[in-house]
Parts: structure tokens; C-alpha cells; sequence
């Protein structure tokens, strides 16, 4: 990227973009700007090549269908992978998150590749499904704040030695594999179980990635007082009795 611009790709909002996730792209692009980034969005559909000259991927949740649909086009483009060769950034949640991963398996019992971006692979829980609110203290490399966000998956995903989870819960499934890990990430590739819009709940995430494309420690500061009310709104909720 060049030190004033930033290429932000939505990889296949007609396939992944369930909960609000689209909010996520909103929420970067936002606060590139708002940093005087010059932000050019490119929103990819299904049927389209994925650019390979993107700074920051984001990639959304889906249903089971749509997602095995996703990671067969994803696979046979290539463009993705290409990308993160090339040091591209890559934040995908849920469904977005199985497909970094080695294998995922749907409602059918199916067995659908992933990208093998990240050292994770899912399989199907055997429990009720993980609905509801999380909390999670993050991975301590990461300098993020406590993250808050809503799951709703059926899949359960295991690390592997190749990735270090995102956080650990304090409440709700994560991955669900009850190791009380949540996400995982690896050099600039992240998944993690969390909708919300997860970068609405924890703009720092946003901010994180935007560094990393760029290359520097620190961001100017912006006014955060709409996310900290909606992050302290959101923690009240899932922490009090029902
Ligand atoms: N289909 C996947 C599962 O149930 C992912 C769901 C989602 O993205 N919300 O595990």
C-alpha cells in the first residue's frame, strides 16, 4: 500500500454476510478516513476474482450452503492465498473464519477444503448450538482491550500448533471445542467466532489491522465515545442476570 491509501476488499457479500458483518467494512473504511487514508473499497461478489492487490480482506459469516459455495470459489480463484503471500491482511469471521482453515464439515456431514490460511479445522459440535454473547480476554501479543461480540455456529474449530487463539473466553463458547479459546490468528490472518458487527463492538480490532497495513505502531487518536457506549451497553448485557 502506498503511505496515504488503503485498499479495503469485501470478499463475497452475496455468499458471506450474515449478522451485520457488512458493518465491519464500514467501520475500517471509517476509521482509515478518518486518519486522512485515501480508502478504496472493493466489494468482490462470488462471481468475481479475487484482487490480489488488496491491503486488508474481510470476510463475513454465512450459512452452511452459501459457505461451502464461498470456499469451493475461493479455492479454485487463488487470489486470496496469492494475497496473504504477499503479506495482504485478512480478517474473517465465522463461516469466513472455518474457510481460512484446513477442512470444515456442513449440516450434511460434508467435508468442504478450506484455504489453509490459518492452522484451525472445524468439525461439526456435538452440543447445542453456540448461540449468544461472548466476552474474551484477548491474546496478550495483541494490546486489545476486553472483546465483546454475539456467535451463532454449529461448527467447532480446532487449533493447531500453526496459531495462537485470538482470546479466551470469560463467558460463551469461542471455538467451542471448551479449551476456552476463541478465534485464532497468525501473522496477519485472523478468524474469530465474534459478530456484532465485531468491529463496532471493538474498534481497536479495526484499528489493529489498519496499523498493520500500514506498517506503524500507533494511529492518531478519533473520538470513541459512540463504540465505548456501545461496548459498555453490550458487556452490561450479556453480564447481567437474565
Ligand atoms: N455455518 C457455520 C456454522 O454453523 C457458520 C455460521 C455462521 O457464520 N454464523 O458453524
Amino acid at each position: 500500500m502506498s503511505d496515504t491509501s488503503l485498499r479495503l476488499v469485501w470478499v463475497y457479500p452475496d455468499l458471506l454476510s450474515t449478522y451485520g458483518d457488512q458493518g465491519n467494512a464500514l467501520v475500517v473504511e471509517r476509521r482509515a478516513r478518518q486518519r486522512g487514508l485515501d480508502v478504496q473499497r472493493l466489494d468482490v461478489r462470488s462471481d468475481q476474482p479475487i484482487p490480489t492487490s488488496g491491503d486488508i480482506y474481510l470476510i463475513g459469516g454465512g450459512e452452511d450452503r452459501p459457505q461451502r459455495l464461498a470456499a469451493e470459489r475461493l479455492l479454485r480463484d487463488g487470489g486470496l492465498n496469492r494475497a496473504v503471500d504477499n503479506g495482504a491482511i485478512v480478517f474473517a469471521v465465522c463461516a469466513g473464519y472455518q474457510i481460512m482453515g484446513h477442512e470444515f464439515v456442513n449440516d450434511l456431514g460434508e467435508r468442504s477444503a478450506g484455504l489453509g490460511l490459518l492452522d484451525v479445522t472445524s468439525s461439526r459440535g456435538e452440543a447445542a448450538r453456540c448461540v449468544g454473547d461472548v466476552l474474551g480476554d484477548a491474546d496478550e501479543y495483541l494490546g486489545l482491550p476486553q472483546l465483546t461480540g454475539f456467535e451463532n455456529h454449529q461448527g467447532i474449530t480446532h487449533l493447531g500448533p500453526g496459531v495462537r487463539p485470538l482470546a479466551r473466553v470469560r463467558l460463551g463458547n469461542g471455538n467451542g471445542t471448551g479449551d476456552g479459546t476463541e478465534g485464532a490468528w497468525r501473522d496477519t490472518v485472523f478468524g474469530t467466532y465474534l459478530h456484532g458487527p465485531v468491529l463496532a463492538r471493538n474498534p481497536l480490532i479495526a484499528d489493529m489491522l489498519i496499523k498493520l497495513s500500514l506498517d506503524v505502531n500507533a494511529l492518531t487518536p478519533v473520538d470513541d465515545t459512540w463504540y465505548d457506549a456501545l461496548r459498555q451497553e453490550r458487556i452490561a448485557a450479556a453480564t447481567q442476570p437474565a
